[in-house]
């Protein structure tokens, strides 16, 4: 087995207070990195300015973070970093704003690079340090090595290095609390897929699938109760958030698989929140691993106490039905995007273009 896991975790009620010490080792002077709103409303950027203020830490906004962030806006991130002499940089948000901020760091420790020289992968200087306050409880992008951008051809492409780990990760369940309904719904399903997708993925070893296991008996009764409408208690977003953790712990070992491959179009081409998107294909990978291996399935629910109609029917009463028609046509033009994917081989038992497809004809034919 292989594990690795270099970020700091700090968490629980009160954390940013608490890390005053750990970020201002650091340096003087930083980036924040965020969205347009949902970080001020939650208290969470008034808590880091506070600590940064207390420490003497000059700080700079980037604000203008949008969902499922582009490769130019990060530039744009890393030249401003850079200008300000930033020494490390500070996400606060959820998958985007982290994730815009774990390019950022390398944009600014690279200001030469234009955004085909970050995709390159091959990067003169090492990214900044980086320090991620989340805000929603889905991507765990808190303890990834992973940043999801879209390219300038509108597709989302990922960065994934080891220096993209967060140098220190600061999580506290309270700043969920504004999430609406449907933020809570979508976030918590992306929780589910990277915990069911990492079990099912031909990488997964003992270690991301005791974090995989775990993250779904945390879900189950929170996600049950935000599927029957209701907001999810202090107890319930604090189960959500760890879980959320353990997500990411597990895909920092095996990546996502095929529901998260497949899901990428649909929020590219039609603007579908990036965990419904991915959960649309959630059913269809549970009933594919129960028809290749009972077995694995049958340790997944027993350890969580569910079974696989029981599971299905949770992503589904979780899940909107989208509004999506392709024709056969159409399908046809999306298949070439997952011939020779990584994530596609990955997936239990063998996943071929034919059965991408059905499964596309099944659902939006
Ligand atoms: P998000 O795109 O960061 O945010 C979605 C919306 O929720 C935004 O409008 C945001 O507002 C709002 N929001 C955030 N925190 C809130 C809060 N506490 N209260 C109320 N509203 C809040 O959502 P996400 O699902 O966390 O992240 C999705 C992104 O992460 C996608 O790009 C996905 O591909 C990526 N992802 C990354 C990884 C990884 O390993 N790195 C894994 C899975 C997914 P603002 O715009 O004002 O911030
Ligand atoms: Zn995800």
């Amino acid at each position: 087995m292989d594990y690795y896991l270099p970020t700091r975790l700090v968490s629980g009620e009160g954390a940013v207070r608490r890390s005053g010490g750990l970020i201002a080792a650091f340096g003087k002077r930083c980036l924040i990195v965020t969205g347009g709103s949902a970080a001020k409303r939650c208290g969470a950027l008034g808590d880091i300015t506070a600590v940064l203020t207390e420490k003497g830490i000059e700080y700079s906004i980037f604000d203008s973070v949008k969902p499922n962030p582009d490769i130019e806006s990060c530039v744009r991130g890393g030249r401003l970093a850079h200008e300000f002499g930033a020494e490390f940089i500070i996400g606060v948000g959820g998958g985007s704003p982290m994730d815009a901020s774990k390019v950022i760091a390398l944009s600014a420790a690279n200001p030469e690079l234009d955004s085909v020289g970050l995709y390159s992968m091959n990067w003169p200087n090492a990214p900044l340090p980086i320090v991620l306050v989340g805000t929603t409880a889905g991507t765990g992008s808190e303890l990834t090595p992973v940043a999801v951008i879209t390219n300038t051809d509108g597709r989302k492409k990922s960065f994934r290095a080891e220096s993209l780990y967060a140098s220190l990760s600061i999580g506290d369940a309270r700043y969920t609390a504004s999430m609406p309904l449907s933020v809570t719904a979508s976030t918590g399903v992306d929780a589910l897929c990277h915990c069911v997708e990492s079990y099912f993925s031909k990488k997964a070893n003992d270690i991301s699938r005791a974090f995989a296991m775990r993250g779904v008996s945390l879900l189950l009764s929170p996600l049950s109760n935000v599927a029957a409408g209701n907001l999810p208690t202090a107890r319930e977003r604090e189960d959500l958030y760890n879980a959320s953790l353990l997500g990411g712990m597990a895909i920092s070992v095996t990546g996502t698989i095929m529901p998260h491959n497949l899901g990428y179009f649909l929020t590219e081409n039609y603007g579908v929140p990036h965990g419904f998107a991915c959960a649309q294909f959630l059913p269809t990978l549970l009933e594919h691993a129960w028809s290749c291996d009972n077995d694995r399935c049958d340790a997944l629910f027993s350890s969580c106490g569910t079974n696989l109609q029981e599971l299905k029917s949770l992503v589904l009463s979780l899940t909107p039905k989208l509004d999506v028609h392709l024709s056969a046509g159409e399908i046809e033009t999306l298949l070439p995007r997952w011939e020779n994917n990584n994530a596609i081989k990955n997936t239990i038992g063998n996943v071929d273009t034919a059965q991408i497809r059905d499964i596309l004809t099944g659902m939006f034919g």
